[in-house]
């Protein structure tokens, strides 16, 4: 059987937060079985408490957000990474501030504190989001397919012309081994026009080159380079792990994007879920179900 997880101490981080410019802090406080993961805006008199469920989510351009209706918190997407990749389960984040610091633009700052503390098993079995059957959900050339698999399954595919893009497909199972190794470090990437533009403008008060690539017309402006040649789709998967976990416990599906974004995952899963394709499994409950199966395919 898989138990639920929770961290096996309080882990504190401080940063940027690259829209208000501001210094957050982060505290992520294991929690008991069956809490999912909760975010309380600590900044705020009222504390707001907002649980991570699809209903208190959006998908923006280039941010995924949580809202109860009235307070938000911005840029949740690479620590519910994080949390899905190294299954986490249960947690409460109390943010000092609207948006979750960006970091270096990964998830290996969250990942590397998570593990400095370990994990406490909490002993009652995980749930996981099953689908009953296929399903897609496109917008304009964006797409993503969700088809049944026994485990989680990443397939994106990004198109940016530029001649350090271009095409790029990545592929992978994710499990805390593979999401370390192979997709924890990728970084969020930006074109510099675009950053100066939103600076001027005071969209963002933060931001530089510590916290995303950033690329002019030819080159990556950062000078220590890429972490891998392809780097950016590797974080276009690290986005989908993020926002996939937005259910407030994992998905279990082969999933494949094309040229998705924040806004489409987001969209895609609503619908998904309005859909009624999905069922909740607790993992004492699967082990029984495939046990079954193979029986059945012997008899
Ligand atoms: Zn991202």
């Amino acid at each position: 059987m898989e138990y639920q997880r929770t961290l096996a101490e309080k882990v504190i981080l401080e940063g940027e937060g690259i829209f208000s410019g501001k210094n957050i802090k982060v505290e992520i406080e294991p929690s008991e079985e069956n809490t999912g993961i909760v975010f309380i805006r600590e900044d705020l008199p009222e504390k707001p408490i907002i649980p991570l469920n699809i209903d208190n989510v959006i998908g923006l351009d280039g941010a995924t957000a949580v809202t109860d209706g009235e307070h938000f918190i911005y840029l949740v997407e690479h620590l519910l990474s994080a949390f899905h990749g190294l299954q986490i389960d249960n947690a409460i984040v109390h943010v000092y501030g609207e948006e979750i610091p960006l970091f270096d633009g990964s998830a290996y700052p969250w990942v590397r504190k998570i593990q400095e503390v370990g994990y406490k098993f909490l002993l009652v079995p995980r749930k996981k989001l099953y689908l009953r059957k296929s399903f897609q959900y496109q917008n304009g050339n964006g797409r993503i397919s969700f088809k049944p698999s026994n485990t989680l399954k990443v397939k994106a595919s990004i198109y940016f012309e530029h001649p350090l893009i271009g095409y790029q497909s990545f592929e992978i199972e994710i499990n805390p081994r593979s999401y370390i190794n192979e997709v924890s470090f990728a970084r969020t990437f930006g074109f510099k026009e675009i950053l100066f533009e939103r600076k001027n403008k005071g969209i963002l008060k933060g931001g530089s080159l510590s916290n995303a690539i950033i690329l002019d017309k030819e080159k990556v402006l950062n000078p220590e380079g890429l972490r891998a040649d392809n780097e950016f789709v590797r974080h276009k998967v690290l986005d989908i792990v993020g926002d996939f976990f937005t259910f407030g416990c994992p998905l279990v599906a082969e999933i494949e994007a094309v040229y998705s974004t924040h806004r489409l995952h987001i969209d895609a899963l609503k619908s998904l879920y309005r859909a009624k394709l999905l069922e909740e499994v607790e993992s004492r409950a699967l082990t029984f179900l495939l046990v079954y199966k193979k029986r059945k395919k012997f008899d």
